[in-house]
């Protein structure tokens, strides 16, 4: 089934840039899709929609089947830099979701340290994060964006700031992740390698204005 449709969607920015044009795209519960293609093509223009953060300027952004008006608490945003605050413990930031969302941290407790766990870093709530390595604060970020138990995981080239084998060794534990949780993920990069090693499917996008004009089957199975 289809989680959510992006239908003729075009955006086009105050300062007259038109971003999408004509832009389609069904992401299906549990697919890994990629949306590749190179810097300004308007990829975190497409996970900011899906994410309900900007509104389409035609067309329609659509959740068939899904019996909530507000998707915010559906969705988990993996920005490309980890975004942690600096004077807060790793688990105080993974607290801020659900804090959000007005669990208090003594009933946070649990679900913290569960995100924490599915990244390998249940050991480390108590620390900060200047005393974490690069690929050590995304894996925070990620189990932040897990802590609500999202059915969307929306990643917006989360690992292209990281050295390469910090980067290979997130893609497996990312891969193993998604098998074990079966979430849904759209998946932002402009590297080949990473969208055909992690996706089921590759949605190859152009610009100017940017819309898809191809799609890939992945090495990665399909739901
Ligand atoms: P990508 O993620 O593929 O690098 P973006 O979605 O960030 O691409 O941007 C697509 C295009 O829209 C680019 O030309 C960018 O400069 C422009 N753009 C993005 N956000 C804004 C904005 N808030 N105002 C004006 N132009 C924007
Ligand atoms: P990552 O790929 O997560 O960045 P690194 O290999 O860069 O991990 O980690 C840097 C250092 O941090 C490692 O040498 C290791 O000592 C420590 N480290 C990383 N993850 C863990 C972990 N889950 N448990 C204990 N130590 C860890």
């Amino acid at each position: 089934p289809t989680l959510v449709s992006l239908h003729g969607v075009s955006k086009v920015f105050t300062n007259g840039v038109t971003a999408l044009s004509g832009f389609n795209l069904d992401v299906r519960a549990g697919e890994f899709v990629s949306l590749l293609g190179p810097s300004g093509c308007g990829k975190s223009t497409v996970l900011r929609l899906i994410a309900g953060l900007a509104e389409p300027t035609a067309g329609q952004v659509t959740w068939p089947g899904s019996p909530h008006e507000d998707h915010r608490s559906e969705i988990g945003f993996v920005f490309q830099e980890p975004t942690l605050m600096p004077w807060a413990n790793v688990a105080d930031n993974v607290w801020l979701p659900l804090r959000l969302r007005g669990l208090s941290r003594r009933d946070a407790q649990e679900r913290i340290l569960g995100s924490l766990s599915l990244v390998g870093l249940q050991d480390f709530a108590k620390a900060y994060p200047r005393e974490l390595s690069g690929g050590m604060k995304m894996r925070v970020s990620i189990a932040r964006a897990l802590s609500l138990k999202p059915r969307l995981l929306l990643m917006d080239e989360p690992f292209a700031a990281l050295d390469e084998i910090t980067r290979f060794k997130l893609n497996d534990d990312l891969l193993k992740l998604q098998n074990d949780l079966h979430c849904t993920i759209v998946f932002v990069t402009h590297s080949v390698y990473e969208s055909a090693y992690l996706s089921s499917r590759i949605a190859i996008m152009s610009p100017r204005p940017g819309r898809i004009i191809a799609e890939v089957a992945g090495e990665a199975p399909g739901p």
